[in-house]
């Protein structure tokens, strides 16, 4: 059972002193995992692999199609060996709290969780909690803990942390993007890592169903608040039109921010039995504090949540939390 107690940050010396204790480790990402989840996960697994230690990764869902291009992705699995080491550390990266890990991991001993975050509100639920809200990304607080390490950053891990980067920053776009984030980013470039297929894999690959969806998505967006929210649904009827399924999906909160004047965009993904809500905000308004008054979290520009009721309560619900962020 991983403790609730809250613990205080280490710092980059003791995580670093920590991994170089341990023989064996298991990389978590999270369900509907992103290019950060995995990409800062990969990035630090195969750094320890390169120095002779047993690395796992487990990731409750497959690889979404378009990070299966990571070096290890192939690795990424729902199972693990019956005969890991008691001394496993266990590597939590990008979730603020551990339940957004799934349902499939055994129970842990907070002693062997390292937490690598920066999410706001991350629970600190690990014996190690090296959460650096400061940064643009998980991998971002990887990079400092191999550099630490003195860990030789190779072409593959380099591709890795630059995924991370642009995944969190939209492709360099997000307000996020400070004169650090470029600097490191191309420091990643100079070791190798492969931009042009960042880009090409993450985001400019998509299926024609994709673009079938955000149609559909974008043809019911409404705009309300005088103009300062945008919204949108897409639920199992659509996808089924457009042969599209869940990642199909990614992009089109985007595309309803994008609109001239809008604040708050959020999308309400109504299917396989469940709401999940994506919101993004323009600035003004946190959308990381309204997601947390309905049990979610993220950032303050981009944040989600799983709604425990019906689709038009979440609808009229995501409206007055987003109200009371000042909307
Ligand atoms: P997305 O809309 O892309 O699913 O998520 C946007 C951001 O919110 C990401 O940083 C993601 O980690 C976070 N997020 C999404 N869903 C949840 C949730 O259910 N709980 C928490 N704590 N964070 C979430
Ligand atoms: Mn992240």
């Amino acid at each position: 059972m991983i403790s609730s107690e809250v613990r205080r940050d280490a710092s980059t010396a003791e995580i670093v002193a920590e991994l170089r204790t341990r023989r064996a480790f298991v990389m978590v990402s999270h369900v509907n995992p992103d290019g950060d989840t995995l990409g800062s996960g990969l990035a630090l697994g195969l750094a320890l692999r390169a120095i002779g230690k047993r690395v796992y990764y487990f990731q409750q869902d497959p690889v979404p199609r378009n990070l299966r291009f990571l070096p290890d992705a192939d690795r990424v699995s729902r199972e693990l060996p019956p005969d890991l080491p008691s001394d496993t550390l266990w590597v939590f990266c990008d979730m603020s709290s551990p339940s957004r890990a799934g349902e499939f991991l055994p129970s842990l001993q907070s002693q062997n969780v390292l937490n690598i975050d920066h999410h706001l509100g991350n629970q600190r639920f690990g014996a190690y909690n090296y959460v650096l809200e400061s940064e643009c990304s998980t991998g971002s607080c990887v990079l400092r803990l191999l550099r630490g390490l003195g860990a030789a950053i190779t072409p593959e891990i380099a591709t890795c942390l630059l995924t991370t980067i642009m995944t969190d920053t939209g492709g360099f776009m997000h307000s996020n993007t400070t004169a650090d984030v470029l600097r490191a980013s191309a420091e990643l470039v100079e070791l190798g890592a492969d931009k042009a297929r960042v880009t090409k894999e993450v985001f400019a690959n998509k299926r024609f169903a994709a673009i079938k969806l955000l149609g559909a998505a974008l043809d019911s967006a409404r705009l309300e608040e005088c103009g300062r929210y945008c919204w949108s649904v897409v639920d199992d009827a659509m996808l089924a039109s457009c042969d599209a399924d869940a990642e199909d999906t990614e992009e089109i909160v985007q595309h309803l921010r994008s609109v001239e004047g809008v604040e708050v965009a959020a999308l309400f993904k109504a299917y396989r039995g469940e709401v999940r809500v994506s919101l993004r905000s323009s600035g003004t308004i946190n959308v990381q504090v309204a997601a947390a008054r309905l049990g979610g979290g993220g950032h303050a520009l981009a944040s989600g949540l799983t709604y425990r009721g019906s689709l038009e309560d979440g609808i009229r619900d995501v409206r007055r939390v987003l109200r009371e962020e000042g909307l």
